[in-house]
């Protein structure tokens, strides 16, 4: 039925038209769905369709109430340190990486389940008070730092711009964590992960190298 598959059609054609434009080969660009807020039953709807990555989750509790391990989960949301020991086996990837206390304990903790976490470093690229991430200009000795911690695997960079800017900011932005994101690339082998754009600004992001955009709004609601 076409209501059970959501907008991911219409995603799927704009990620590729923005793809095309961009001189990129569509196919190297995954869908993450936000799925704050969402009902399981949406999600596994949404899972049956075909075309998604994984389900993005931003708080701990509501992962846990939706968790189900037939599906892929990535955590996105600004992370305490103190629940890191309740996504542990679950998550395939954390994108929202910002800070030593916590790359501590997820390296702790993933030693001690006997597993590699894979995570991404997030840059607040707006620097805004309000947000999680690193600035871009302390990023660099921060992913030096995650060198010291055998049981995390940095695949790459996570980035939430502003709401509300102009494209062209929007876009210097982007080209700036994607240079981070370059850089990082050339120096480690495992690095392929550039995590930006969302309902609103997942276009730009492509055109400015992202490869996994991560929307919930214009999935789910289709604007
Ligand atoms: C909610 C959220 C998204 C998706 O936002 P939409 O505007 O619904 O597409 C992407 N990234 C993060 C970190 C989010 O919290």
């Amino acid at each position: 039925m076409e209501t059970q598959c959501f907008y991911l059609k219409d995603i799927q054609q704009k990620i590729r038209e923005a793809a095309v434009k961009a001189g990129r080969n569509p196919d190297e660009i995954r869908i993450v769905a936000a799925s704050k807020n969402r009902s399981i039953q949406s999600l596994r709807l949404l899972h049956d369709s075909g075309g998604i990555l994984a389900f993005g989750e931003n708080r701990v509790q509501e992962f846990l109430e939706k968790y189900d391990p037939a599906l892929s989960w990535h955590f996105i949301g600004q992370l305490q340190t103190n629940k890191v020991k309740y996504l542990m086996g679950k998550i395939d990837l954390i994108h929202s990486v910002d800070r030593a206390s916590l790359a501590n304990e997820i390296d702790r903790l993933a030693k001690k389940n006997g597993i590699v976490q894979k995570i991404l470093i997030e840059i607040n690229s707006g620097e805004e008070e309000s947000k999680g991430g690193l600035r871009l200009r302390d990023a660099y000795a921060f992913a030096e730092s995650l060198k010291d911690y055998p049981n995390l695997l940095l695949k790459g960079v996570m980035a939430v711009a502003p709401m509300d800017i102009p494209k062209e900011k929007l876009a210097s932005l982007f080209l700036s964590v994607r240079d981070f994101y370059e850089r990082l690339k050339g120096e480690h082998s495992f690095i392929d992960t550039l995590s930006m754009g969302m309902s609103h600004d997942f276009e730009t992001a492509i055109a400015c190298g992202s490869n996994l955009v991560r929307i919930g709004r214009a999935l789910f609601e289709g604007s």
